[in-house]
Order: structure tokens, then C-alpha cells, then sequence
């Protein structure tokens, strides 16, 4: 049993605006399960806008949450209907930290995202806390929320692809301003036809302005970089060449342990 000292700490440590922890359960190997509830008792219908009490059914069901240390946090929520009274109709209330129909919390996909951004979908993956089919989902979202806006000030951009589904062939470029850590856009393919395209809407001011392009370097990426961005550098893509150095460094060691064992 967790005292309520213990639950309004729990409350703080979880920090999601308007959301506290009702009980903890901790399974070894597992992580930590908390039970969470909306602060307030209502909400309001999406189709007249009227507050509504009166709460027609409970969902509960069971999402993964940023970890804490070592542990996994899963949360056990509540997306609860409520019955309009001008409606007459029941709805389902919307939860600002996570999406309907998603099992992970919306602070765990940018924190994923990001980290997809800086090695890549397998290594990420391979931790553990979302699987790769959650983190599809994830860009995929990712890129359908992304305001369809021209990057500003926009100085170091980097162009990196990502496998949507491995093996199907189903890549898409995804482009980042790499001052700014950010994605800048997920595109819907990685032929040169669709990259040109977005860069060409772009506009000459913006990408007269770019001043370094990191590229993979085994692509046909840099022929549109030369072609339409004329003040850019075309520098080799960070995590490629650090895959490249590693598989040489390998390669060498494997090489020296052959050579001790003769
Ligand atoms: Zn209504």
C-alpha cells in the first residue's frame, strides 16, 4: 500500500498536467505499473461544445510512459464517456498526453522520435520500451501533425532516411535542422523526385541561405543539394561515417585475432 505521502509524490514524479496517481504496482522484470485519473470530473462534448457531468462508462486500459531510472512506467488510464445531456449521446473524453488509439503517451513519442533522429529505428528498438512497429506509428503521426511551414533560419540541414518497413522498400527522407535539433519534415518517399520537389517549394532565399548539407554519402542525394543549393557544403552524415569507422575498426580486429591465434 502506498500512504498518501507517497501517492502525492508519485503525482509529482509523473508531472502530466492535470493527472494523478491513484496506486503503484511494481512487477519485477516488468516495471511499474501507476494507476492514474483526471483531476477533473467532467468534460466536454466535441460535437455542441456543453460540459458534461454525468459519466456513462469507464475505459480503462493500460499505456507505456517515459521510464524512471531503470524501471518501466506503464499507466493504467481512464479515458472515460460521458453522456451529453443536449446530445443525448455518449463520448469519449480526450486525455491531453495521449492519443486515442495509441499505447504509448505523447511525451514517450517525442522523446522516441528524437532518439530515432540521432541513431535509428532498429537501435532504438532494440532497448526495449517501444517496439518498431510503435515507432512507425509514431514518425508517421510525427509527420501528419507537422505544419506544412518552410523552414526559418534554417542553416545546417541534415538528410537521413528512414526504413518505415524493412525490407518492403518503404523509405521515406526525413529532414532535419540540425542547430535546432529538430525535424524540419518527414517526406513521403526518399526519390529524388519528391525531395526536389519539397526543396524546390522551399524557394531560392531559403535554400540560398543553407550553409551545410549532411548527407549519407551513398546516395544520389548531393546532385539535387549541388543542383539547387549554391551556397552549401556537402559535408558526409555523422552516424553513416561512425557506422562505416565501426565496421573498419571490426574488421581490423577480427583481422588481429586471426592473426594472434596462427
Ligand atoms: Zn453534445
Amino acid at each position: 500500500m502506498t500512504g498518501k505521502r507517497g501517492i502525492k509524490i508519485l503525482t509529482e514524479l509523473l508531472d502530466l498536467s492535470g493527472v494523478k496517481v491513484i496506486s503503484h504496482r511494481l512487477y519485477v522484470g516488468i516495471g511499474m505499473i501507476l494507476q492514474v485519473e483526471q483531476e477533473k470530473s467532467f468534460s466536454t462534448c466535441p460535437r455542441c461544445g456543453t460540459t458534461s457531468h454525468k459519466l456513462h462508462q469507464n475505459h480503462r486500459y493500460i499505456i507505456k510512459d517515459l521510464p524512471f531510472g531503470e524501471k518501466e512506467v506503464f499507466l493504467e488510464i481512464n479515458r472515460r464517456q460521458f453522456k451529453c445531456e443536449q446530445c443525448k449521446k455518449p463520448f469519449s473524453e480526450n486525455l491531453d498526453f495521449v492519443k486515442k488509439k495509441r499505447t504509448y503517451t505523447k511525451r514517450l513519442a517525442n522523446k522516441t522520435i528524437q532518439e530515432v533522429l540521432e541513431n535509428d529505428i532498429l537501435s532504438v528498438a532494440s532497448k526495449g520500451i517501444v517496439t518498431k512497429d510503435e515507432i512507425e506509428r509514431m514518425l508517421k503521426d510525427a509527420s501528419e501533425e507537422l505544419p506544412n511551414l518552410k523552414p526559418i533560419n534554417l542553416k545546417r540541414l541534415g538528410i537521413d532516411e528512414i526504413a518505415l518497413k524493412k525490407g518492403h522498400g518503404n523509405y521515406c527522407a526525413v529532414l532535419v535542422d540540425l542547430d535546432q535539433g529538430k525535424l524540419v519534415t518527414i517526406l513521403s518517399g526518399r526519390t529524388q523526385e519528391i525531395i526536389k520537389q519539397t526543396f524546390v517549394e522551399w524557394g531560392t532565399e531559403i535554400l540560398g541561405n543553407i550553409e551545410k548539407v549532411s548527407i549519407d554519402l551513398w546516395n544520389g542525394y548531393k546532385k539535387i543539394v549541388t543542383e539547387l543549393m549554391p551556397n552549401a557544403q556537402v559535408v558526409a552524415d555523422r552516424f553513416h561515417v561512425m557506422a562505416q569507422i565501426n565496421k573498419e575498426l571490426d574488421t581490423q580486429k577480427k583481422e588481429k585475432n586471426a592473426k594472434d591465434k596462427i
